[in-house]
């Protein structure tokens, strides 16, 4: 059984609505009926009390009437008789019920005078009419009678015939539900009325006489006994010519009904009604709700399913309109869920594009999810191809087929014309085999009808999205719209592509030759060495440094020598197999890692032959160039398990084979790790193409206020090897192999670029003394390059002083460089004073405007008297010739306090400072700056 006509808001609420409009109008016509029976039975009374009343009158005047013809018959009878002939004849009558003869007044026999009539009566009676009255004694009526004169035996006598009651009155009764009463103008009941008030009978009598003998029946209302009484009064018309008496009146009346009980039918049937009002009520309501609730109930549960994401279409009940909206519902949801599929597709696309998925991940994805999309039957995703854009590649993705199938396309360019400008897509009913090629591979998965979007990049289609239906698709926006965003993002994937390739390339390849660089490098030398070392393989790595290649450089220009490069790098590929490493690290460096090597023999052979190979001419601009390499090789894990330790073995045998001779390779041995290694052309080339060179900073203090006058930049070289090693162990080399110009070069270029990122942060820089070999001097652009590197950042020249050993003076031409140089406003110094062939004069004919005395001088100050005397002599003379002294080496408190008493400007030196990295005395600067600090704290600082 269905209650939710019952346990439904919604079937409470019909039902109440459908009960109020049933049970209004059935009260309503109830009431109406019951005043309506009311009125009736009102009226239905009062016209039965109407006729029973002029009923009973007319019985009692016709009865009357019958006894007067009696009395008249038996008076006139007994004219010749006597009153015993009258007697016997009233015997007879059932009239009535006694005759008495008294004397014609009218008195009785005895003197009695109760029957005595009235002067009217006795008139009347004079003239032959009969009088009728009642007679009562003590106010009991006793009887009614008739008087007529009478003559007997001669004489006039009265008569009084006595009215039988059971004749006069027979079947004058009450009848059932109303009361009668026969009552005279004075009030006497001679008949019924019970026990009707004086009050009542007053208000009778009075009727009698004011509604005439004719008139029509009087209604009465009344009070009596505490209770509502409705009569009708008839008076009986008795006055005639023959008979004389006071009206009399008859009434017939019954209590008066209420409302209700006049309508109580009515009342009673309505609780019926209203039984089957409810009965019709509730059946009416489950009709309807039957029809109307289940939908509403699941519509009631499909809402907050919608809500939750569950596209589930709701089972279809009820009818009419509900049902409908449970249509519309299935409808809409299907809708939402195409769209939500599409959008949470949409965004795994997304992920996979903003993810570092690659573009075949991110096709597979489009793929697969377009389809589920677009109810499609086959989905392709057509690339062009890079190098031949007439072509493309055709990914398929079909209904029943597993896998990606690729097929090779010919593309029709009016086509991709025709495309790059519909980028909401369009449709294909009919394929043409030469326009439509990319859709071949659709078709023949069936599909006949087509929807086609180009895949716009920078306004180029670079690739085409088809989906493909087996039957006409329906003209969805949807589905255009969705197919318009997949392109979108496969338009995005291939830039994304594009770019991710491009950045690959740039981070990983070398742009010169096409090469690994070193971070690849690095990265697949870490892959064959696990390998290696998880016990697979054996590998080598083969470190080839070119000899001579900077000749080329600087003989035919660095295009030429780029192109060397290049043509090194093939023939370096040429030499290995599929599978091993060729890579440039930079410069004329290159490496290669062999994989599976099975002994150092096979590792020798490719060695060898690239050597050879490198050993042929190699043509550039119609001139032959000749280089040649030297090898390291090391194998791993057996030299090594670690990337760092490789390179270095590697590393290490080549400069053994540079050492050895150009143009041959040799093989890592552990022992060479003992040997100190002596800075060669080739590794100091290296190390300042690496960039291992760095400045260090000594702070000069002024001996007079101990206010920081100065710092000098020194050398440093940061060696993968060996860990810091100081100028004195490579400048020395690198001045003979005349690499100092370069590396002084650097230094120039070093300190100008410290000093400028001094200033911009504010630091008023120190004067920043550099040392510049003969050599750099010896170079006739050098003032110019100073001026360039000093241009280059805005830098007064006066910031910078250059150290010149006295070597300088050896070349004659060094007067006119000091002279350039000392134009350009930067200050001169001579280091290393007394070391070599000093010379007071070189002092006084050159613009040098400092002097250092060297520390070896200072070594035994101020113990040495000797030395001490040389030191003196040094300041004093300087000072003579206007120059500034500064004391290098200052390792104690009394050397400071020496040349403090001999008036020595500068002191520099471990006591002070030792040589600081630049973030230290950057440092350094900014707290001087604050705090305007003294020398003693520089020597706790350093
Ligand atoms: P220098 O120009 O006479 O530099 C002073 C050297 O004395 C520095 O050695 C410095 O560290 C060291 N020194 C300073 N105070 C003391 C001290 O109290 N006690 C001792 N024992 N030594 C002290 P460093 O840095 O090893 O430089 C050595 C030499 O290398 C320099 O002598 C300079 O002739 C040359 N040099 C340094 N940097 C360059 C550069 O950039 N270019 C050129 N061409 N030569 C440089
Ligand atoms: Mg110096
Ligand atoms: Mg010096």
């Amino acid at each position: 059984m269905d209650w939710t006509a019952i346990t439904t808001r919604m079937g409470r609420r019909i039902a109440a609505a459908m009960g109020l409009c049933g049970v209004v109008p059935l009260v309503l016509f109830a009431i109406a009926a019951a005043r309506e029976a009311d009125t009736a039975g009102a009226a239905a009374a009062a016209s039965r009390l109407s006729g029973e009343s002029e009923l009973y009158a007319d019985l009692i005047r016709a009865r009357l009437g019958v006894a007067e013809t009696v009395v008249e018959t038996a008076t006139a009878n007994a004219a010749s008789d006597n009153s015993s002939a009258l007697k016997r004849q009233v015997g007879n009558s059932r009239v009535f019920k006694s005759v008495v003869l008294v004397n014609s007044d009218g008195v009785l026999a005895g003197g009695e005078t109760a029957l005595r009539p009235s002067p009217t009566q006795l008139l009347a009676l004079a003239t032959g009419q009969t009088v009728l009255m009642a007679v009562s004694v003590d106010g009991q009526l006793t009887g009614v009678f008739m008087a007529h004169h009478v003559s007997v035996a001669g004489g006039t006598r009265l008569a009084y015939f006595e009215l039988a009651p059971d004749w006069l009155w027979k079947e004058i009764d009450d009848l059932p539900g109303t009361a009668l009463a026969v009552i005279e103008t004075d009030g006497r009941i001679l008949h019924g009325g019970g026990t009707l008030a004086p009050d009542t009978r007053r208000m009778f009598a009075e009727h009698i006489l004011s509604s005439g003998e004719g008139g029509l029946p009087d209604t009465l209302t009344w009070q009596d006994g505490g209770k509502a009484w409705r009569g009708v009064l008839k008076q009986v018309p008795l006055t005639s010519e023959r008979i004389t008496t006071i009206p009399w009146g008859v009434v017939v009346y019954s209590g008066e009904s209420s409302f209700f009980a006049r309508s109580a039918r009515i009342w009673a049937l309505l609780p019926w009604g209203l039984i089957a009002l409810t009965l019709c009520v509730f059946l009416a309501d489950r009709y309807i709700s039957a029809r109307f609730a289940p939908a509403c109930a699941a519509l009631q549960r499909g809402l907050p399913a919608l809500q939750r994401r569950r596209f589930e279409a709701l089972p279809l009940t009820g009818s009419d309109e509900p049902r409908e909206l449970l249509e519309a519902f299935n409808r809409c949801a299907v809708s939402l869920q195409d769209q939500f599929r599409a959008l949470e597709t949409l965004g795994e696309i997304d992920k996979l594009l903003l993810g570092s998925a690659e573009l075949e991940q991110v096709l597979e994805g489009i793929l697969s999810r377009v389809q589920t999309v677009t109810r499609c039957h086959c989905v392709g995703i057509t690339l062009r191809d890079a190098d031949a854009p007439g072509r493309g590649r055709v990914y398929l993705a079909a209904i029943g087929l597993s896998g990606l199938p690729v097929s090779r396309v010919e593309l029709d360019d009016d086509m991709l014309t025709t495309l790059a400008s519909v980028s909401e897509g369009l449709t294909v009913a009919r394929c043409e085999d030469m326009r439509h090629s990319f859709l071949r591979p659709l078709k023949d998965t069936g599909a006949e009808f087509f929807w086609v979007w180009p895949v716009n990049v920078a306004d180029r289609v670079e690739a085409i999205l088809a989906v493909g239906y087996r039957d006409p698709p329906a003209a969805e926006p949807l589905l255009a719209r969705s197919g318009s965003q997949f392109a979108e993002r496969l338009a995005v994937a291939l830039s994304k592509s594009a770019h991710d390739e491009r950045l690959y390339r740039q981070a990983h390849f070398d742009p010169l030759t096409s090469l690994p660089n070193r971070i690849l490098f690095r990265d697949r030398l870490s892959q064959e060495i696990s390998t290696a070392t998880a016990g697979l393989s054996r590998g080598a790595l083969l470190y080839i440094d070119l000899d001579h290649f900077k000749r080329v450089n600087d003989s035919v220009g660095h295009g030429a020598g780029d192109q060397l490069l290049g043509i090194v790098a093939q023939r370096l590929r040429s030499c290995v197999k599929e599978g091993d490493t060729v890579a440039r690290l930079g410069g004329d460096e290159f490496t290669v890692i062999l994989r599976n090597v099975a002994d150092p023999d096979s590792a020798k052979t490719i060695g060898e032959r690239i050597i050879e190979s490198l050993q042929l001419p190699v043509n550039i601009g119609g001139r032959d160039h000749f280089v040649c390499a030297s090898i390291g090789i090391t194998l791993f894990p057996d030299d090594g398990s670690n990337i760092d330790d490789v390179m270095r073995n590697a590393d290490m045998a080549m400069y053994r084979a540079k050492d050895l001779g150009r143009g041959c390779l040799m093989f890592f041995d552990p022992r060479m790790n003992s040997r100190s290694v002596v800075p060669t052309e080739t590794g100091l080339q290296r190390a300042l193409r690496r960039r291992e060179f760095s400045l260090f900073y000594q702070p000069q203090f002024s001996i007079g206020n101990g206010a920081l006058a100065g710092v000098e930049a020194l050398l440093r070289w940061q060696t993968a090897r060996e860990g810091m090693r100081h100028p004195g162990e490579f400048v020395p080399a690198a001045e003979k192999s005349g690499l100092i110009v370069d590396i002084g070069g650097w230094v120039l270029e070093a300190a100008c670029t410290q000093l400028a990122s001094w200033r911009d942060q504010n630091i008023v820089p120190p004067r920043l003394a550099l040392n510049v070999s003969a050599q750099q001097l010896k170079q006739e652009e050098f003032p110019g390059e100073v001026r360039r590197a000093l241009d280059k950042y805005g830098l007064p020249a006066a910031w910078l002083e250059l150290e010149l050993t006295e070597s300088v003076f050896a070349d004659e031409a060094a007067g006119a460089a000091l002279e350039r140089l000392a134009q350009l406003g930067v200050h001169l110094a001579l280091d290393d004073f007394g070391t070599g062939y000093s010379s007071l004069s070189y002092l006084r004919q050159h613009p040098i405007g400092t002097v250092k005395i060297d520390r070896t001088f200072l070594e035994d100050v101020p113990q040495n008297p000797a030395s001490a005397t040389l030191v003196e002599t040094i300041v004093v003379m300087a000072h003579a010739l206007g120059k500034r002294v500064i004391a290098e080496g200052i390792e104690t408190a009394e050397q400071l306090e020496f040349l403090r008493e001999r008036s020595c400007d500068i002191a520099q030196g471990f006591y002070l400072s030792r040589p600081l990295s630049a973030e230290v005395v950057t440092e350094l600067l900014q707290a001087r700056a604050q705090s305007g600090s003294r020398a003693g704290t520089i020597r706790e600082a350093g």
